[in-house]
């Protein structure tokens, strides 16, 4: 390891939600935190639709008071059409009234959360990519970037579905289905019957979503069963308005790897556990796996808990919430006659 010293006490890689969460977190617990993300600003990004249950996570956060400034529209629950018959599914209420869904445009969250992070200390290098790991000395874990090595008694990896940290340490991460690719793309102009709320939209081939991000600006996303889609693919409601970015199509495959947290190092967000987008609550997940993280991060750091408990603790909350959100799923596309679950007998590389 070329460095001598301690950079940071945590080091967290990746400024997405589960990112800046886990570095919020172990800031205001006290620690010295430096977080490092390779682009240079944040960027546009799909998982723009956020459940109401995100609110009470983003006070604890201390962004509460200014999520209404990076959201572009709410709605109260989502429209599904899912073999079945079409209904509106609500987020649910309370007697202050019904529950409302965010749209939020992702690239001004990211930045938010981010703004929280450096003002409660965190030292934010962008953009700084992490090319590699150090092998540890078991007090120091290290990792090699953009800027140079960097070394800290606790590496967080939040770098979402690359998993960078995950890979380079070697780390198995089997698919618990097979392959999936959802293909997304945004369209300008109005679209009247998308304006209430989004909508879900199974079939025999796949699924469609479509929203409004907000207006003027729709996103929508399509998962085809059965490979790869037409580049020109478009939800009909949006056949003739302005195409505003060229389709992309990303690997959402569910995945988990065999471990989240172990000796010196936390897996948070998509990294430690990815569903495809139909399971909704990506960016609510990664908030919460994030604080969590942190917050056992701040237990390991100040002496109160033993690393390799946490470690425990923390693997076994989020392979229990991902073996949940299996079931869940797997009954989900059973209702649409299909299964997406990977090999007949288990997960697989
Ligand atoms: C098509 C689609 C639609 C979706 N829709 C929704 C939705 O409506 N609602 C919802 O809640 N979720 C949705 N999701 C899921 C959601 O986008 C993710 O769950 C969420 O963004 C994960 O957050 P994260 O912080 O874990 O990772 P990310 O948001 O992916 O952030 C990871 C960060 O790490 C950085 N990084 C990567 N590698 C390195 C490296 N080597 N060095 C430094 N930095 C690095 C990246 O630049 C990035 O900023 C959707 C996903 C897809 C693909």
């Amino acid at each position: 390891m070329e460095a001598r010293h301690l950079d940071a006490d945590v080091i967290v890689v990746g400024g997405g939600p589960g990112g800046a969460s886990a570095a919020i977190a172990c800031a205001t617990r006290g620690l010295k935190v430096c977080l490092l993300e390779r682009s240079r600003k944040a960027e546009e990004r799909p998982g723009e639709t956020l459940h109401p249950g995100v609110e009470p996570l983003l006070s604890q956060l201390g962004v509460g008071d200014r999520l209404e400034s990076v959201v572009g529209a709410r709605h109260p629950g989502i429209w599904v059409d899912w073999g079945k018959q079409r209904r509106f599914v609500a987020f649910g209420g309370d007697a202050v009234g019904p529950w409302s869904g965010y749209q939020v445009r992702r690239a001004e969250f990211d930045a938010l959360l981010l703004a929280r992070a450096a003002e409660v200390g965190v030292v934010i290098k962008r953009p700084c990519a992490v090319t590699g790991v150090c092998p540890s000395d078991g007090r120091r874990h290290g990792v090699l970037t953009s800027a140079g090595p960097l070394t800290a008694r606790m590496l967080v990896d939040a770098t979402g579905r690359a998993r960078a940290l995950c890979r380079m340490r070697g780390l198995a991460c089997p698919a618990y289905s097979s392959r999936l690719v959802a293909n997304y793309g945004y369209v300008g102009g109005s679209c009247p019957v998308r304006d209430d709320a989004p909508a879900l939209v199974g079939d025999a081939f796949g699924w469609t979503w479509t929203a409004m991000v907000r207006p003027g600006l729709y996103q929508w996303t399509r998962l085809s069963f059965s490979g790869p889609i037409d580049p020109y693919w478009m939800p009909e409601e949006f056949q003739g308005l302005p195409i505003l970015r060229r389709t992309r199509g990303v690997d959402v495959s569910w995945r988990m790897p065999s471990r989240v947290a172990h000796d010196g190092w936390f897996l948070v967000g998509d990294a430690a556990a990815t569903l495809d987008p139909a399971s909704s609550h990506g960016v609510l997940r990664s908030i919460m796996s994030g604080m969590m993280a942190g917050h056992l991060i701040g237990a390991v750091l100040a002496g109160t808990a033993p690393e390799s408990e946490a470690a425990r603790a923390y693997h076994d909350w989020v392979a229990q919430w991902f073996q949940a959100d299996l079931a869940r799923m797997k009954t989900f596309y059973a209702d649409l006659g299909v299964s997406v679950l990977a090999g007949p007998d288990s997960a697989h590389e």
